[in-house]
């Protein structure tokens, strides 16, 4: 893919090689320009030059002539005086006239025979001097163009013999008869002159050179000569000067004049101009790429919308406003159609062939299809639903939806249809109506069992309350037994606590009496007599244990039980016990023995309790032995003080195990047997024990024995 709206490199060199050529284009003008420029310039600097210094040199030649023209006047002067010639006085009075009467005249001479005799001013003036024997080739060649001529004669510039740069002009004096008298001669200073003319120094912006007619350079710089410079002939009395001048900076830099400025202003035009045609065509070629990158999104948006549509399960259309012509169907919309695609592009949405029909039968009028109405409103319209019949006679259900696409002006240059065939959707909501219906059926059914039940209820309801009044009577009634009962259990435990003294004090005696009687000691009894007074014993014991019982338990039920906390060694706790039973055991020749672990020691106990307890476990166990062993046995397991009463009795029935602890509860062996007891002992037992915070449990094998276990927290003193 190419960049993304940038130029690519080719155009950007190919910008930047006419931005280039442009650059150089402008730059070549301006360059002839220039040449141009300098031309110009040049010539008017020497015009410049030229109009300056004509004044300089007209003044010059002036200046001398002027001077010299005195010469005229001392000649005629001494020309009338002779044959004589002046006097010194005249001469003195004259050329103190002229001296004075003009600057820069070092000496006014008048020369008889050649002989500078007359001189003025005097001093720093040499006389006497002959000058037609004068040797020096300077003054001698001059002589002689002075004797040659009849007009003034100029010498020098030269190196004055009073020193300073002088000119010194000269005439010849002849009589009236023609013979040679004597010379004029008139010495000038050459600086006061060239002051006048304003070239005591190079005038400002000049450089210049007077050159005299010897070619000799006399003032300024030689050099002048050899730089094409401007002259002027300065004409004087004799002969001629020559004045030249060039501009200071030099031909070269003057005519460069405002050069710098039109190649500054030329640099900055070509470069604007340059940047401005890079700019453009980078611009112009970025236009392009950015043309050729929103054409290629814009076509593969089409191919995406196309596919899309392609794709899409729902049925578009798309129908032109002005023809009302389909323009674009897909896929789905012949699915949904029936209709093949060729036979949809083209034909008008308002063709009778599509079959659209009213819901109550018969064609739909034209105006009431989607299509009509978005382009009638420009609104878009939903979920417009008409029977349909298929071009194979099939009838079905459409869901329409149209809206406009509008031009800018906002009228609908065409309409987007979808349908979709909802008829198997309209079924399965029918089905669902009848379903309905059958529910609601059902639910009226079934509410009206409920409110029967309901009913039902309500009477139950009343009966349960009247129900529960009565109980409520029943409850207090109960309360009031209850109390009865209470008040009974406790006049019971009274009478039973008031009772046992006055029962037992006839019983001990009847027992301690018989006794007497049964051991012969009050005198010899018959068989007849000992077997009576044998029951009258035995009878009063069972009662008395009776007796004893049922106190034990009745203290235990009222809470009226004193239990003891004292050191109890447990070694000869179960030894005491063993011992106290040991004719017991003997007399059924069972074996008795006790077992004490080691670790138990001392504990704090009930100890009397305790007793009674093991007596009565060990008592039971050899009571319900017949052979084989009963053991006791203690041991301290954890926390606990455990003691084990183990026999190889005749066992306890399933049926008796649950409720051997009961109160009066007897086993059927030890009825049937009639075995001494009165049912209390275990009662008793377990009452002591659980008094004294511990349980007692009990395993037992009918025919193997029976184990009752005592467990007791193990405290220590
Ligand atoms: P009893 O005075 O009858 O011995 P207990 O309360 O001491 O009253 O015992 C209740 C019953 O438990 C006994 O009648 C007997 O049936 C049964 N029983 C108690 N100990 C044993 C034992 N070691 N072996 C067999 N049965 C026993």
């Amino acid at each position: 893919m190419r960049g993304e709206g940038r130029p690519g490199a080719q155009d950007r060199l190919r910008a930047a090689i006419a931005a280039l050529v442009l650059f150089a284009l402008i730059m070549a003008g301006f360059w002839a320009a220039s040449i141009r420029m300098r031309e110009t310039n040049a010539e008017r600097v020497r015009a410049r030059l030229t109009t300056q210094m004509s004044v300089n040199a007209h003044t010059l030649s002036s200046a001398v002539s002027s001077r010299f023209a005195l010469l005229s006047g001392l000649h005629e002067f001494v020309t009338v005086s002779l044959p004589e010639g002046p006097s010194r006085a005249e001469f003195d009075i004259f050329a103190s006239g002229l001296y004075s009467g003009s600057q820069g005249i070092r000496a006014i001479q008048v020369a008889p025979k050649g002989i500078v005799s007359l001189v003025y001013p005097l001093e720093g003036n040499v006389t006497g001097n002959n000058l037609l024997t004068d040797a020096r080739p300077e003054v001698a060649d001059d002589v002689r163009r002075t004797l040659a001529s009849s007009w003034i004669v100029i010498s020098g510039p030269y190196e004055l013999k009073q020193g300073g740069l002088g000119l010194v002009g000269r005439q010849q004096v002849r009589t009236p008869q023609g013979e040679f008298w004597g010379f004029t001669i008139i010495v000038l200073d050459v600086p006061p002159v060239l002051e006048e003319a304003g070239l005591s120094e190079a005038p400002p912006g000049t450089r210049f050179a007077l050159r005299d007619d010897h070619g000799r350079v006399f003032a300024g710089e030689a050099q002048v000569f050899d730089d094409s410079p401007v002259t002027f002939p300065i004409a004087l009395p004799d002969g001629e000067w020559t004045l030249a001048a060039v501009p200071a900076a030099g031909w070269e830099d003057a005519s460069r004049d405002g050069l710098p400025l039109l190649w500054g202003t030329g640099v900055v035009i070509a470069v604007l101009l340059s940047a401005l045609l890079y700019t453009g065509l980078t611009y112009q070629s970025r236009l392009r790429a950015e043309i050729d990158r929103q054409t290629r999104m814009l076509t593969e948006q089409r191919d995406l919308v196309a596919a899309v549509a392609e794709t899409s399960p729902i049925g578009i259309l798309v129908v032109d406003a002005s023809s009302g012509a389909v323009t674009f169907a897909n896929a789905a919309a012949e699915r949904v159609l029936g209709v093949d695609r060729a036979d949809i592009i083209g034909r008008t949405y308002d063709d009778p062939r599509w079959g659209v029909e009213r819901g109550e039968g018969g064609p739909l009028p034209v105006q009431e299809l989607a299509a009509a109405r978005v382009i009638a409103t420009g609104a878009a319209v939903h979920d417009i639903r008409h029977p349909i019949e298929l071009p194979d006679g099939t009838r079905g259900l459409l869901s329409v939806n149209a809206g406009p696409i509008t031009s800018p002006d906002g009228s609908p240059t065409a309409v987007v249809i979808t349908v979709v065939d909802i008829t198997e959707e309209y079924r399965e909501h029918e089905e669902l109506v009848r379903h309905r219906d059958r529910l609601e059926s059902l639910v009226e059914e079934r509410t009206r069992d409920l409110a029967a039940a309901n009913e039902e209820l309500d009477a139950t309801n009343e009966e349960l309350q009247a129900a529960n009044a009565e109980l409520e009577v029943s409850l207090s009634e109960l309360e009031r037994l209850n109390a009865e009962l209470v008040k009974a259990s406790n006049a019971k435990n009274e009478f039973l606590a008031s009772m046992s003294h006055e029962l037992r004090t006839p019983l001990n005696s009847v027992i301690g009496f018989s006794d007497l009687m049964l051991s012969g000691m009050v005198g010899k009894l018959t068989p007849e007599q000992l077997k009576q007074i044998g029951m009258i014993n035995s009878s009063g014991k069972h009662l008395l244990d009776l007796i004893n019982g049922v106190l034990d338990l009745s203290k235990i039920e009222a809470g009226q039980l004193k239990l003891d906390s004292v050191p109890v060694d447990v070694h000869r706790l179960v030894l005491g016990t063993v011992a106290t039973l040991g004719p017991l055991a003997e007399a059924k020749g069972l074996v008795l023995s006790a077992e004490v672990d080691d670790e138990c020691g001392t504990v704090v106990s009930d100890e009397t309790r305790l007793r009674q307890v093991l007596i009565n476990l060990a008592g039971n166990a050899i009571k319900f032995t017949d052979e084989g062993s009963v053991t006791v046995r203690a041991k301290c397991v954890s926390d606990e003080l455990v003691i084990d009463v183990i026999d190889t009795g005749r066992g306890i029935s399933a049926v008796d195990l649950p409720r051997i602890f009961d109160e009066f509860y007897r086993g059927a062996d030890a009825v049937a047997s009639s075995a001494e007891g009165t049912g209390l002992g275990l009662a008793v037992s377990r009452g002591f024990i659980e008094q004294l915070g511990g349980r007692i449990a009990v395993t037992s094998t009918p025919g193997e024995g029976s184990t009752f276990s005592i467990h007791l927290p193990l405290v220590r003193p």
